[in-house]
């Protein structure tokens, strides 16, 4: 069993929250090894061959997305995504809440990279513990000359700040997050142009993940081979995965990508309750296409779940045991996605709703005849015309779903 934990390894330590817990088991480190050691573009080439891929759920190569943002003396931003909204994600706020400095130390390796020297977190406004945790953790940084003017004596600057969102699941998206750290109403742009060149105000933004920067520091300090050997070829290093629904211990579990879905659910979050079979799972968040148990020993990691159908997205798994019913699932899936919608375009806004009505039809069992055809037709006209990603991904779990258990939504006609 793998035992050695990277991103949560001060997690459990007590004041895991300050900078002396932080320093005393090697905090900063990272940052003063970078900083002192390596030009930016070494950074960038150390975290590009670690193979590391985002952690926010579209998994792109991180080192590749630094590559973007343009060289040169120009004003660039670094923003933090933590506006973790997708249902059964839980590992950003567990991060920021126990362990904020090591999301610092990542910022400060990333903004230093790519040239940057204000950095914005944006955290999700119900993440209250999160918040202060952070404003803590940042005025500490600043008193102890790890943010701010010359920092650590290397004649590198930057400044964090932190804003709250209001809770909008869209704003997760990197130029809806943008546009929400604005001042305006939280939507997606179009894109191109990408955020590295025109982002926050005009500049040149990087938007990266709170866990894909809490593995920055680590990649620094003990190399990017050292990170690749960790995982499988496509999805290397460590992953916190985050398990909920029915299984004895749910919680967030750090472990190599590529461990299979049985080791998590049986071995490390205890098993189904009262030793019940699995049902259905949720493998990356709410977003993700279902699998059943078949699939158990699929492992989980980017190419892996690609090949099954579904996606690794943001590693948030939610078991369903038998007495599930999955009609009810779809309908409160489709409820949040409809509620969420931002409204910018016809498919989502509207389709949304219809893809709900026909949910609540079935789910209190007044399905009307021509009811599947309809939401078959909705689930495969949606994705590919809508504005944001958003459209794919309300529309995978309930396709996945009438697919797999279409018998249950007949008999709520019949
Ligand atoms: Fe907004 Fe359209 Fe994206 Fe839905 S798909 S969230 S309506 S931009």
């Amino acid at each position: 069993m793998y035992k050695r934990q990277i991103l949560l390894r001060n997690a459990q330590r007590l004041h895991s929250e300050y900078i002396q817990t932080y320093l005393d088991h090697g905090g900063y480190q990272a940052a003063q090894k970078a900083l002192t050691r390596f030009t930016p573009s070494e950074v960038i080439e150390m975290v590009r061959d670690s193979r590391l891929r985002g952690r926010g759920g579209a998994g792109f190569p991180t080192g590749l997305k630094w590559s973007f943002m343009p060289k040169g003396d120009m004003v660039k931003y670094v923003c933090v995504n933590c506006d973790e909204g997708e249902p059964g994600t839980f590992k950003d706020r567990y991060l920021v809440e126990q362990d904020p400095h090591q999301v610092i130390e990542g910022t400060i390796i990333a903004a230093y990279a790519v040239g940057a020297h204000e950095a914005f977190v944006y955290i999700r406004g119900e993440f209250t513990l999160g918040y202060r945790r952070l404003i803590q953790a940042i005025a500490e940084a600043y008193e102890r000359g790890y943010l701010g003017r010359d920092i650590m004596g290397t004649g590198f600057d930057l400044d964090i700040s932190v804003h709250r969102g209001a809770g909008a699941y869209i704003c997760g998206e990197e130029t809806a997050l943008i546009e929400s750290l604005e001042g305006k109403r939280g939507q997606p742009r179009l894109k191109p142009p990408y955020p590295a060149q025109v982002g926050l105000w005009g500049r040149p933004t990087l938007v990266q993940n709170v866990e894909t920067l809490a593995n920055i520091p680590h990649i620094i300090l003990n190399g990017s081979e050292w990170y690749a050997s960790i995982g499988t070829e496509e999805s290397t290093g460590p992953k916190i995965f985050c398990v909920s629904g029915h299984v004895n211990r749910p919680g967030n579990y750090e472990l190599p990508m590529g461990t299979p879905l049985r080791e998590i659910i049986y071995e490390h979050a205890g098993g189904v309750r009262d030793g019940r079979q699995i049902k259905a799972i949720i493998p990356g968040g709410a977003s993700t296409a279902l699998l059943t148990a078949e699939h158990l020993d699929v492992p989980m990691a980017f190419e892996t779940l690609r090949a099954v159908g579904s996606s690794l997205g943001t590693g948030a798994i939610v078991v369903m045991d038998e007495t599930t019913d999955m009609v009810e699932v779809a309908r409160r899936t489709m409820a949040f996605f409809a509620h969420e919608s931002c409204g910018h375009c016809t498919p989502c806004r509207v389709g949304s709703v219809q893809m709900l009505e026909i949910l609540e039809r079935l789910a209190a069992g007044k399905g009307r005849p021509g009811d599947l055809e309809k939401l078959e037709t909705l689930t495969s006209i949606i994705p590919d015309n809508t504005f944001c990603p958003l459209g794919t991904a309300m529309v995978d779990p309930i396709a996945s779903s009438l697919r797999l258990f279409r018998q249950e939504y007949e008999e709520r006609i019949q």
